[in-house]
């Protein structure tokens, strides 16, 4: 095994002990080699558990963080999910080891040329936007499961009707500065649809910057 292989081994033993339980959920992050998704300068810290610098001013988020929202969504092999905020593509890496189809729309126009060219290069099958997330990506809905990977004021209109019948949404919502994890479940009873929240952890995220995000 080499040394990335050992700490990405350890990474998992950590996520496991913080309380991702789901064997799927680990074993995606153990095949996936977050040293891909981030500059030489950061490579010797990839497999720590922190956030870290990106191009375009971005963070690749915690794996823990990327571990608990892929948990609580409950990916399923061939659901298609909508992923606001590409990044680095590493979120995007592990819904597909999860055997997602994976649509993801990112406002910084460097990253998302930048990561698609890596994510085909690494052999994920990830469809990419550059544009306003916060408004979805209406081309390709609806979505089984919608992932919001910055923080925004409001859970944006859009992203709601363009899930599908019980359908799943995680989004970080609060202020600037700290955000609620928040888990939506949307159901239609009687001809209606209604939505169902329920809050975890406070968390750091970048701003979601769009129409229904931050101005
Ligand atoms: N999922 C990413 C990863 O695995 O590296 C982490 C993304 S980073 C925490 C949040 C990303 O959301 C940034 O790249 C940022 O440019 C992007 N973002 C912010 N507002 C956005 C919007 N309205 N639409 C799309 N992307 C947005």
């Amino acid at each position: 095994m080499d040394l990335n292989s050992i700490k990405r081994k350890e990474l998992v033993q950590i996520l496991n002990k913080q309380g991702i339980k789901d064997k799927k959920v680990l074993q995606a992050i153990f095949k996936v080699k977050r040293e891909n998704f981030v500059s030489d300068e950061f490579k010797s810290r990839a497999y720590d558990n922190n956030a870290l610098p990106i191009a375009g001013n971005q963070t690749i988020s915690q794996p823990y963080t990327v571990a608990f929202m892929t948990e609580l969504l409950n990916i399923q092999p061939g659901e298609k999910i909508l992923e606001i905020g590409t990044g680095s593509g590493y979120q995007a890496a592990v819904l597909c080891e999860l055997g997602a189809k994976v649509y993801s729309v990112e406002r910084v126009s460097e990253l998302a040329t930048k990561t698609g060219k890596l994510l085909k290069s690494l052999g994920y099958d990830v469809e990419i936007l550059n544009g306003d997330g916060s408004k979805g990506w209406i081309e390709f809905a609806p979505y089984n499961k919608i992932i919001v990977t910055a923080g925004s004021p409001q859970i944006p209109k859009s992203l709601l009707n363009q899930l599908k019948d019980g359908g799943l949404m995680v989004i970080p919502v609060g202020d600037q500065f700290i955000q609620k994890m928040t888990l939506i479940k949307k159901i239609s009873e009687n001809n209606e649809v209604k939505y169902k929240q329920k809050k975890f952890d406070e968390y750091k995220f970048v701003p979601l910057i769009g129409t229904e995000g931050w101005s």
